[in-house]
């Protein structure tokens, strides 16, 4: 199924079994950025490094049995999924000792993993949900009004209203009128249309509660309708498209996808210059992967920052899940640090552990020249 909202999430970390772990699986499928012979291949070794790290696990036979068929249903799924399906990644959860199966596609690629747990491990996808923006697009004219709701890449009707504002004055048609008191009466026709249009806006926000509000009409409605809108929405009210009432939702989907990219773009940028003006003036800021690791260990970190592809090998403590870049004792407890394929990875799961926020950011970015990581700290020790 496509991932849409927090209750598929809620509903999915509820599942446990008493008997069984469960296998939470995140592959990277997205073939517009490499082909499906890489896919197939780090598919091969996630499976793998799975069964590698199921021999070692100390549980009942029965329990081992369960995840190795796990991996295996995976395995054959994940394969067919990649000629038949085209999402930019796939979530699996598996407990086969439960008869327990769910699939996710999802409209971002995740990081690659395989993990044993006792509950599905969906971090990833409350992640996955928090990067995008739950968007209203308005289209609106005379005759009509069209209301959408936008999330995930995915567009859906929310409602529309018909409109009754006469149009421009026909010939002979309004026997009787001076053409002022026509404009006066087109004019309070429209005044209440647009006012109704806005009482409805602000009725699907507080069903729906977006977060941006995309407006498509021409500016003379625009001029008018604006001032009417709740203040909550006025704040909302991030864009103009130019598609009309009559378009098909692809056309509004795609244009409102374009102007959502843009937004974000501007919001790592906003974001990234807050952390560098931070840093410079030596505020409640740290920047590379050394630094804000350590600041990570400490709990000092509020939000984690961090260009996308950024990874680097590192070490963790297996007794007290402190991230290190090089050191091969951990200093806190001084046992031997083990082997990190990727440290950024990891410190992206500690900072959610500990409810910091993440914010990923899309490549390049002035980030580059402070390590491709940093971070806002709660407090400096
Ligand atoms: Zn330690």
């Amino acid at each position: 199924m496509k991932l849409v909202n927090r209750e598929q999430i809620e509903k999915l970390s509820k599942f446990k079994s008493e008997n069984f772990l469960t296998t939470s699986f995140y592959l990277d499928t997205n073939k517009s950025k490499v082909t499906k012979k890489v896919i197939t291949l780090s598919l091969k070794n996630l499976i793998n490094e799975g069964k590698s790290k199921l021999e070692k696990m100390e549980i009942s036979r029965k329990n081992k049995e369960s995840l190795s068929e796990d991996l295996d249903k995976i395995s054959v799924f994940s394969s067919q999924n990649l000629t038949t399906q085209n999402p930019a990644g796939l979530a699996i959860f598996s407990c086969q000792g439960e008869d327990f199966w769910q699939v996710f596609h999802l409209p971002n690629p995740p990081r690659n993993r395989v993990i044993f747990d006792q509950n599905p491990y969906v971090r990833p996808l409350s992640a996955a949900l928090g990067e995008h923006r739950q968007i209203c697009a308005l289209t609106l004219d005379r005759k009509k009004a069209k209301w959408y709701e936008i999330f995930m890449g995915e567009i859906s009707s929310l409602e529309s209203m018909l409109g009754d504002v006469p149009s421009k004055v026909k010939e002979g048609g309004w026997e009787g009128y001076n053409s002022k008191r026509i404009e006066r009466h087109i004019a309070t026709h429209l005044h209440d249309y647009l006012k109704k249009a806005a009482k409805k806006t602000f009725e699907l926000f507080k069903k729906n509660s977006f977060d941006w509000l995309f407006l498509g009409c021409k500016e003379e409605y625009f001029s008018v309708f604006e001032p009417l809108l709740h203040p909550y929405l006025k704040t909302r009210l991030k864009g103009r498209l130019k598609a009309k009432p009559g378009d098909p939702p692809d056309r509004i989907l795609k244009e409102s996808l374009e102007l959502e990219k843009t937004l974000k773009k501007e919001e790592e940028e906003e974001i990234v210059n807050h952390l560098i003006s931070e840093l410079e003036k030596g505020g409640l800021a740290t920047s590379g992967l050394k630094q804000t690791v350590r600041s990570l260990n400490r709990g000092e970190v509020q939000t984690l920052i961090v260009t996308r592809s950024f990874s680097k090998p590192g070490r963790i403590c297996p007794k007290c899940n402190f991230l290190f870049v090089d050191e091969p004792r951990c200093l806190f407890c001084q046992k031997r640090t083990e082997v990190l394929v990727d440290i950024v990875d990891e410190a992206v799961e500690a900072a959610m552990d500990k409810n910091c926020q993440v914010k990923h950011i899309t490549g390049p970015s002035p980030l580059r020249r402070y390590g491709n990581i940093g971070a806002f700290l709660r407090y400096k020790a």
